[in-house]
C-alpha cells in the first residue's frame, strides 16, 4: 500500500502547478513518484509532497515561487549522491534535474558550461573528446552539483584545486525567483558563497568550469596487497605521498578484496590493502614515479597500466552502486600518520560487511596555495580526507555496520585538523559537525544567506547559515 504522505497545500495548487510546467511534476502514489524519491543511500527513505523534473529554468523560478508562496522546504536532486539524502525532504518540493544534464564546450576558452543535473561521466564523456577535463570527483555517477557547492576534491584537485575553485560562474534562481550570475564580475560576493556554502543560496542551473589539457591517456589504476604484506606498503605509501608531485594522487584504500576481474579469486573477500594511482602528467615521468609502488613486496593483483582518463574516472564505479545501506564518519587530516595506519589496520581486521572501507584521500598541492578565505569550501591546511566507509545489503545489517564505522572513527579522530566535509556528512550528524566543516568563515556566510535567503527555502545545511554567525 502506498505510504502517501499528508501536503499542507491543497491538491488543486499542485494541479495548478503542474500545469504551469513544461516537465512532469510527480505526485505520490505514481510509479515515476517512487523511483524519483529513490536516492544513492538505500537507508533514505522520504516521502516529499511533490517532486517536478523541470526541462528549463522557467519551470525551475516557478517552482522556486510555489515553494516559497506555499511554505515548503525546496531541495534539488543532482545527481542524488548525498549520503544524507539532503535532496530528498521529508514533505518538501524537488526540483529533479536529471532531465538537463547538458554540456557544452568552449575549447577556444577553455570552458564548459555545464547544466545542474550532469553526472560527471557526462562532463568528462564531452570534455575528453577535446583532451580536457573539469577537476571533478572520483565516481562517475556523482551529480556535478552538490559536488562542486560543497567543494568537490578527485584525481586532479592537487593539480587545479577544489572542484568549486575551478568553477568560474554560476546560473542562480533565487528564493524570489529572480535569475542573477555570480562570477568574480557580477556577485562575486555570492560565487564566494557558492564553492562550497552548498544549495543554500539558490538553485544553480548552470556551472561554468575552467578546463585544464589531461588526456587522453594516463597512468592509473589500482594495485593491491593482501593484509599481511602492509607493513612495507604503507610505509612506501606515506613516503611517496608526501614527496609526490601534483600530477600524482594516490588514494589508500583498506577494505575487503571485491570480487574484481584484475584479483585472482583467493584473494576475494580477503583483507587487502589498495593503492589507487593516477599520474595524470607526462607518462614516462609516471612511469618512473610509481614504479616503487609495482616493486613493493608481492602485489596480490594490479590494474596499474596506461589508460583512458575515463576509464579511471569510473574505476570506483562498480564499488558504491545505488540503493545499498551507507553510512560515513569522515575528518581532515594534516598529514598520514604510521599511527594512524595501524589503527586503520586494527579496524579492518574487524571489519563487518565486504563492502565497508577505510579510504585515504590525498588532497592539498593546489588547494593549499590558494589563500585561505579563496572560497567558502576552506580547510586549505587538510592534506587529506579520511573516510571510514560504511556500505551493507540489507537492513540487519545497520547496527554492526554503524558500529564498525562510529569505532574506527572515535579511533582515527584525534589525527583530525578539526575540519570535516561537508559533502560527507551523514543525515545524524548536526550543526556542530556542519560549523567544523566551515570554521572561520561562517559569518561570511551567515551574512549571504540573510542577504539571499533569509527565509531559509533552501535548507541544506540544517540551521547552521540561519542562525546568527559565531563571535570572531
Ligand atoms: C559514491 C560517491 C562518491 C563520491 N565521490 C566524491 C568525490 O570524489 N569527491 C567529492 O568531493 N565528493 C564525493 N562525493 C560526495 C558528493 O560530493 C556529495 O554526495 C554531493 O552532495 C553529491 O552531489 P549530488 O548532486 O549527487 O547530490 P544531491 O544528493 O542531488 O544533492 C545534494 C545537495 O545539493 C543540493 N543541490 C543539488 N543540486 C543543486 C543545485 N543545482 N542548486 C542548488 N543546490 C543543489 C541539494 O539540494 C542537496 O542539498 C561522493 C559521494 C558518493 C555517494
Amino acid at each position: 500500500m502506498t505510504n502517501t504522505p499528508s501536503s499542507p497545500v491543497a491538491a488543486s495548487a499542485f494541479t495548478a502547478l503542474a500545469a504551469s510546467l513544461r516537465g512532469p511534476l510527480l505526485l505520490p502514489g505514481e510509479p515515476a513518484y517512487e523511483e524519483a524519491r529513490t536516492v544513492w543511500n538505500g537507508m533514505i527513505d522520504r516521502r516529499p509532497a511533490a517532486i517536478a523534473r523541470p526541462l528549463g529554468t522557467d519551470d525551475v523560478r516557478a517552482c522556486v515561487r510555489f515553494a516559497g508562496e506555499h511554505g515548503l522546504t525546496l531541495a534539488v536532486k543532482g545527481g542524488g549522491h548525498n549520503i544524507a539524502g539532503l535532496a530528498m525532504p521529508e514533505g518538501g518540493l524537488v526540483l529533479d534535474m536529471s532531465g538537463l544534464r547538458g554540456v557544452e564546450v568552449d575549447v577556444e576558452r577553455r570552458i564548459a558550461r555545464v547544466q545542474a543535473g550532469a553526472l560527471l561521466g557526462d562532463v568528462d564523456a564531452a570534455t575528453q573528446q577535446h583532451g580536457l577535463a573539469a577537476t571533478l570527483g572520483f565516481v562517475s555517477q556523482t551529480g556535478v552539483a552538490g559536488l562542486t557547492l560543497g567543494g568537490g576534491f578527485g584525481y586532479l584537485s592537487r593539480r587545479f584545486g577544489w572542484s568549486c575553485d575551478t568553477c568560474t560562474a554560476m546560473d542562480l534562481v533565487t528564493a524570489d525567483g529572480g535569475l542573477v550570475r555570480a562570477s568574480d564580475e557580477s556577485h562575486p560576493e555570492l560565487l564566494w558563497g557558492l564553492r562550497g556554502g552548498g544549495g543554500n543560496f539558490g538553485v544553480v542551473t548552470q556551472f561554468e568550469f575552467r578546463l585544464e589539457a589531461v588526456g587522453p591517456e594516463i597512468l592509473g589504476g589500482p594495485i593491491a596487497w593482501r593484509a599481511e604484506e602492509a607493513g612495507p606498503v604503507l610505509d612506501l605509501y606515506r613516503q611517496l605521498v608526501a614527496e609526490a608531485p601534483p600530477e600524482l594522487t594516490c588514494v589508500l584504500i583498506l577494505r575487503k578484496a571485491p570480487p574484481a576481474p584484475w584479483l585472482p579469486a583467493d584473494v576475494h573477500g580477503k583483507p587487502v590493502v589498495v593503492a589507487m594511482v593516477c599520474w595524470s602528467g607526462d607518462l614516462e615521468e609516471g612511469e618512473r614515479v610509481v614504479a616503487p609502488l609495482r616493486s613493493c613486496g608481492t602485489p596480490a593483483g594490479s590494474a596499474l597500466q596506461r589508460r583512458t582518463y575515463t576509464s579511471q574516472q569510473a574505476l570506483l564505479d562498480p564499488t558504491q552502486p545505488k540503493g545499498r545501506r551507507y553510512y560515513w564518519k569522515s575528518e581532515y587530516l594534516p598529514a598520514v600518520e604510521a599511527d594512524a595506519l595501524a589503527i586503520a589496520m586494527e579496524h579492518l581486521g574487524r571489519v563487518t560487511s565486504p563492502h565497508s572501507g577505510i579510504i585515504f584521500f590525498p588532497i592539498g598541492g593546489a588547494i593549499e596555495t590558494l589563500p585561505a578565505d579563496h572560497s567558502a569550501v576552506g580547510n586549505r591546511d587538510a592534506r587529506f580526507v579520511l573516510n571510514v566507509t560504511g556500505a551493507w545489503e540489507q537492513p540487519d545489517g545497520d547496527e554492526a555496520g554503524m558500529a564498525w564505522a562510529r569505532g574506527a572513527w572515535s579511533d582515527l579522530r584525534r589525527f583530525s585538523t578539526g575540519g570535516t566535509y561537508v559533502n560527507f556528512l551523514t543525515e545524524e550528524e548536526g550543526d556542530e559537525r556542519v560549523r567544523a566543516a566551515y570554521g572561520g568563515n561562517l559569518g561570511r556566510l551567515a551574512a549571504l544567506k540573510r542577504q539571499w535567503d533569509p527565509r531559509n527555502l533552501f535548507s541544506s545545511t540544517k540551521q547552521v547559515f540561519a542562525a546568527p554567525p559565531l563571535p570572531g
